[in-house]
């Protein structure tokens, strides 16, 4: 998967649920190798029809998502609309206001303001990571702009 070039591609990118899951475990896992967030275990299943993880240890928190430990996490929005969120404020050389993101993506303007603030911080850390999340230890910008592959798995290159 390239780097999108234009805020139309990557909302076309990222409006297929396939390529938001290979671009988070490509910033998650720098090895390609999903693993459980409760335990680490590496022995999950991917369930297609709810678009969740199956971890086959037996704890809470079995199912997860790939949004789990990260910045996206604790709401409703998609991936389809962070990840050309993120796009957008990486690129914007001058920066971006909330009601621009508003009117690019379509979301209220409340929540552009959410996710700015969101994207920002991790723009700042340099994770898409909470602070307790594990793993996740790569530039973000690199990841999206510079438009190589170093942050996919080896094994795709
Ligand atoms: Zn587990």
């Amino acid at each position: 998967m390239d780097s999108p070039k234009t805020l139309l591609e990557a909302i076309n990118v990222f409006s297929n649920p396939d390529n938001c899951r290979e671009f988070m475990i490509g910033v998650r896992w720098l090895d390609g190798v999903v693993r459980c967030p409760a335990c680490g275990s590496d022995k999950v299943v991917y369930m297609e029809k709810s678009k969740l993880y199956n971890c086959k240890v037996n704890h809470p928190k079995q199912k997860f998502s790939l949004k789990v430990g990260t910045i996206f996490e604790d709401s409703p929005i998609g991936l389809d609309k962070w990840l050309p969120a993120v796009w957008l404020i990486i690129s914007a050389k001058h920066g971006i206001s909330s009601y621009e993101l508003h009117r690019s993506l379509g979301v209220t303007q409340k929540t552009a303001w959410f996710m700015l603030h969101r994207i920002r911080l991790a723009i700042q850390t340099g994770s898409f990571m909470k602070a307790d999340g594990n793993g996740g230890e790569v530039e973000i910008d690199e990841t999206f702009i510079g438009g190589k592959a170093r942050n996919m798995h080896s094994a795709k290159r």
